[in-house]
This record gives C-alpha cells, sequence and structure tokens, in this order.
C-alpha cells in the first residue's frame, strides 16, 4: 500500500528491487523438465556459493507449456571463478566473456549478471561491435539489474531448480497468461538502444503466438529504419532465427505487418501480394515448419533459395531480354540477386553454393529423355533440387504432372524409368518457345560444374 502511494507520487521504480516468487504449485514447471546439464551448472555453482538460475527463453516456454530451444544459465559467479568448476568449460567473446559448459554434445551459456547502461544513442552508430553483440549491456551488476536489460517481461523470468521456484521482477508470469509480449522500460527508449529488438517483437509474437502489447507495437512504424544502422551479419542471425523458430511464416507476415522487412527483404511485398507467389512461400514455410517442429534440422541456404527465387527470376528475364543466353542470363541473374540481398543481411557466402545449385537445377527437371534424368538423380543435390521443384507446382510454374514424374522416376526400377523416359525432344513439361542455339560444353554436361 505504501509502496504503491510511494510510487505515485515519485514515479514508478526504474526497476523493482523484489521479485514476486512463484513456487511450484503456481508455475507448475518441474525440475524434471530442466536439462540435466543445466541442472547440473546451477547445482554446481551453488555449492560453490553463487546464486544460480535457469533464465530467459527456457524458463518463458516452459512456463508456456512449450519445449525450449536450448537453456541458459545466469549466476553472481564471474567467469573466471564459473570456468574452474566445470571440467569442459571454455570462456567465450572477447569484451564480454560468458562461459560455455559442454555435457556430451550439449552446451549451457552461463552469464554473469550484468547491468543495463541506458544511454539515448540517436546519433550513436556505434551501438554494436563488429561481430553485431551489442556494447552497452557489458558491465556486470545485480540479478535486479540483469533483469531489467533483458528485452521482455516473459523474457526477464529466473527459476531455480534447488526450490523450483520462479523469480519474476516485472510481472512476467502475468504477461505469460496474458499472452501479451510487453516491454521492461519505455518502449521507444529500448528500441533507440537496440533496433534489433523491433524484430524480436516481430519473432516471439509469432512463436508464442502473443499479441504485441500497444505501446510497445506503436513506435515501431517510426523506428523501424532505425535497422538500416545495425551490422547486416546481426540482421542475418535474427532473422534466421525467426525463419528457423517452427514459426516462419507467421513471423515473416508479423514483420511485414510492422513494416520490418523494407530494408531486410524487401522482395517479401511482391510475395505476400502476389497470390501464386504467396502459395509457394506457404509451402516452403510450412514444410520448414514442420520440419523444426518434428526435431529435423532445415537448411538456411534451401530458404533464401526460396525467398529470393522471384526475384531471381526477373533479373534474369531482363538478363534474356538484354540478349544473354539462358545459361548466362542465369548465371549473372544468380550472383546479382545474391549480392544485392547480401547488402542487406549478410549471410555467409558459403551459403550461395548451394543456394545457385537448387537454382540452376530447376531447368534440368524439364529434359526427360535420353540419359540426362539419371545423371540428375545421381546429383548430390538432387533431393534439394526436387523439393524446390514440388514447390513450384504452387506457384504454377511448372505442372504438377512433372513433379509427379519425378517422384515416380525416383522410385522406379531401371527398367520402369526407361519406359518412362519421353522420346528425345520431348522431355520439357511445358510448351517451349526457345529458339535453337549453340550448346557449349558446359551445357552438354549440364553446366553444374
Ligand atoms: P529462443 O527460445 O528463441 O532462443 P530466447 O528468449 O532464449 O528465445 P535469445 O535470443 O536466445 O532468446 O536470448 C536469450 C535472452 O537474452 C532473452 O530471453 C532475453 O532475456 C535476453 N536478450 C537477448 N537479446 C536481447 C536484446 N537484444 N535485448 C535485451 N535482452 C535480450
Ligand atoms: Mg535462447
Amino acid at each position: 500500500m505504501i509502496r504503491r502511494w510511494l510510487h505515485k507520487v515519485l514515479g514508478k521504480p526504474a526497476h523493482p528491487a523484489e521479485p514476486r516468487i512463484f513456487p511450484v504449485e503456481q508455475h507448475g514447471i518441474r525440475r524434471n523438465s530442466i536439462h540435466p546439464c543445466a541442472l547440473k551448472v546451477t547445482r554446481v555453482l551453488k555449492e560453490a556459493g553463487f546464486a544460480a538460475f535457469v533464465v530467459g527463453g527456457a524458463v518463458r516456454d516452459l512456463l508456456l507449456g512449450m519445449t525450449p530451444k536450448d537453456f541458459d544459465v545466469a549466476t553472481d559467479a564471474s567467469p573466471e571463478q564459473i570456468r574452474p568448476l566445470f571440467r569442459r568449460a571454455r570462456l567465450i567473446g572477447r569484451r564480454f566473456q560468458i562461459v560455455h559448459v559442454y555435457c556430451g554434445p550439449d552446451t549451457i551459456e552461463v552469464t554473469t549478471f550484468r547491468a543495463h547502461t541506458p544511454q539515448n544513442n540517436d546519433d550513436d552508430t556505434r551501438v554494436t561491435a563488429e561481430d553485431g553483440m551489442l556494447l552497452r549491456d557489458n558491465v556486470f551488476g545485480s540479478q535486479v539489474e540483469d533483469a531489467a536489460r533483458r528485452d521482455f517481461t516473459v523474457n526477464a523470468l529466473y527459476y531455480d531448480p534447488e526450490k523450483e521456484e520462479v523469480w519474476d521482477y516485472h510481472n512476467g508470469v502475468a504477461d505469460a497468461r496474458k499472452k501479451v509480449l510487453r516491454m521492461i522500460g519505455d518502449p521507444t527508449t529500448r528500441y533507440r538502444e537496440d533496433p534489433v529488438r523491433m524484430l524480436r517483437v516481430s519473432r516471439f509474437a509469432a512463436k508464442l503466438d502473443f499479441h504485441i502489447a500497444a505501446d510497445a507495437r506503436a513506435p515501431i512504424a517510426k523506428l523501424a529504419p532505425m535497422l538500416e544502422r545495425i551490422p547486416a551479419a546481426r540482421l542475418f542471425d535474427e532473422i534466421m532465427k525467426l525463419l528457423l523458430s517452427g514459426h516462419a511464416e507467421r513471423g515473416l507476415r508479423q514483420l511485414r505487418a510492422e513494416g520490418l522487412h523494407h530494408g531486410i527483404l524487401p522482395i517479401l511485398d511482391s510475395i505476400l501480394d502476389d497470390p501464386p507467389r504467396q502459395r509457394f512461400l506457404h509451402a516452403a514455410l510450412h514444410d520448414t515448419d514442420e520440419r523444426i517442429r518434428h526435431g529435423q534440422s532445415a537448411s538456411p541456404s534451401f530458404m533464401l533459395a526460396c525467398l529470393l527465387w522471384f526475384d531471381m527470376q526477373s533479373q534474369s528475364q531482363t538478363y534474356l531480354k538484354n540478349g544473354l543466353t539462358g545459361q548466362a542470363a542465369l548465371a549473372a541473374a544468380m550472383d546479382d540477386t545474391l549480392e544485392r540481398q547480401r547488402g542487406m543481411l549478410a549471410f555467409p557466402r558459403r551459403l550461395d553454393g548451394t543456394i545457385k545449385e537448387i537454382w540452376s537445377l530447376q531447368p534440368r527437371f524439364e529434359q526427360r529423355s535420353g540419359s540426362r534424368p539419371a545423371r540428375l538423380l545421381a546429383h548430390p543435390r538432387f533431393r534439394a533440387g526436387y523439393d524446390f521443384l514440388s514447390l513450384r507446382t504452387h506457384c504454377d510454374e511448372i505442372p504438377v504432372e512433372l513433379a509427379d514424374w519425378w517422384r515416380r522416376f525416383q522410385d522406379a526400377s531401371d527398367e520402369e524409368r526407361g519406359a518412362m523416359l519421353l522420346p528425345a525432344g520431348q522431355g520439357s513439361g511445358k510448351p517451349r518457345r526457345r529458339r535453337p542455339r549453340r550448346k557449349t560444353s558446359a551445357q552438354e554436361s549440364g553446366g553444374d560444374a
């Protein structure tokens, strides 16, 4: 009562000093749903006299009945104090060190409580280091301060496995129940400090199926251009988290609804406004989301190949109109598209090879005579190429019959395959209007060297 009156008179404190502590009967998270390695890490730290909690996404997901992706631990021990406590542990990072503790194939990230040093950096372009890490949150702090530096109230929950308690400094438990994504502190200030938080809003709203608190949503439209000053590599990491969250489709729609895609994935407009392209993307993302929800991996290259396909094709058409041959137009368009997109999201160059292979295999699926189908089947990227081909049936680019033929061809015996081949000159799945041209040796060999 007195505190409430004081708040009224003095304004809300920057961060509440006392957490609400929820016992297991109220939050329902059982110790045995915590990764054994995280249990071990918190136990060892506590035995050494330190505070130790499972923190962030894992607590939030468990509270919501979801399966956490990974388990992070927060403690008041410094990295130098943490490392000797574990046989297999490594200090990571230069400016702000965290400790990775390894248990078999699994890694637990252990972070020392950090304080948030607020500044209004409207003109500060040095928000992040080259590797895109936030430089601001780089002083050790108390647990109260650690909670206050986090982004959303549901991301600032601490779980004590020993006592089976959830410590909640910012009403995160209540917000989780209401399914609301609420920013800790003043949203505009927090976005200005780190514009990537705007992308995180879209990701978490999609992943958790939460609605965004009105005050957290309102400033985004105006502040979205601030993403331009974020290093492209950090944007790529955050977008990949969204694409590989198991809720990619909802995430991308959310991103567009907030107007955040402009400098990141401008192609999204022309895809989502065109029903056939939309069906293609829907099918692609649906497949990916299903894979991830079933614990399978999904390839970033394949996702990028899908997202950039229409861009690449229109570029290729332009080159064709300017007189380049099919192969040359394709090659130039692939390079252009990847370079242009890399200027916005710095995806690693090692992904280029696979993306280009998936794209350049597409015309080869139209050839269904002679020895070419067998050669294509033996191509190391056949599967990805075929999956991509199947998606293209959704945007009416190729007939369903063609994808179906390839599905049957894969499963057929040698004899059946022989019978399936079309007579020379009829291999294409759709009528061609291609003028006769001389073949280069690269084209003879399929051009996928
Ligand atoms: P996920 O399950 O998708 O990994 P997560 O909540 O664990 O979700 P991470 O990106 O792994 O998300 O971040 C871990 C925690 O670190 C978050 O829960 C949040 O408390 C804090 N955090 C991460 N990035 C930021 C940021 N940009 N600003 C403030 N807090 C952040
Ligand atoms: Mg995480």
